[in-house]
């Protein structure tokens, strides 16, 4: 781990609204076939968005892709006083954490010489995603779901200490950013 930029980053994490972070190796990211098969099969996002199976590729080319980076950094924001059952609060809710990832991914790219990112569920940034028809029309932009990608992020929290029930009311969001430093912080 770049202890240098891992400083640099815990210095300006600070400004962030996030709930708790952890650095991590990306080799000791659990993939799961099984999370695949829940997209597969339970998520009404499969099959209709670049940031989703199968078009992210398979899931050994989503653990190459993550391997080829030389470090990690999962956080978790919360919201309290979530109604399960209101659909729309919940998605005001995750706005609110996919902008502050945004907010950090920025941060990021600024610090780093390759960045890539993840967040919650599919991407929403158009109504109409332009899968299959039509290239992503926001590649830089768009950030896959980690669970699209197989993660079991979950398990990855947990081994770093991080928690994931904080209360009956409360959701826990989580994003997961790979990075490799420049090459003038080697
Ligand atoms: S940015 Fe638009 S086209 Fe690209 S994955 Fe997201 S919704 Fe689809």
């Amino acid at each position: 781990m770049n202890e240098e930029l891992k400083k640099k980053i815990e210095e300006e994490i600070t400004q962030f609204p996030i709930c708790e972070y952890a650095f991590i190796r990306p080799e000791e990211i659990p993939f799961s076939e099984r999370v695949r098969y829940i997209c597969e099969t339970e998520c009404p996002r499969y099959g209709t968005s670049w940031a989703c199976p199968p078009a992210v590729g398979t899931l050994e080319e989503c653990r190459r892709r993550c391997l080829a980076f030389e470090d990690g950094f999962i956080f978790t924001t919360v919201s309290e006083g979530a109604d399960l059952e209101n659909m729309d609060a919940m998605l005001a809710m995750r706005t609110d954490h996919e902008k502050i990832t945004r907010r950090i991914v920025k941060m990021f790219r600024e610090e780093c010489r390759e960045v890539q990112a993840f967040s919650t569920e599919s991407c929403a940034i158009c109504e109409h995603c332009a899968y299959p028809d039509a290239p992503c029309r926001h590649p830089g932009y768009m950030l896959p779901s980690v669970e699209g990608y197989g993660i079991l992020v979950t398990e990855l929290a947990e081994k770093h200490g991080m928690s994931f029930l904080n209360g009956s009311d409360v959701v826990t969001w989580f994003s997961l950013i790979l990075y490799t430093a420049k090459e003038n912080m080697r």
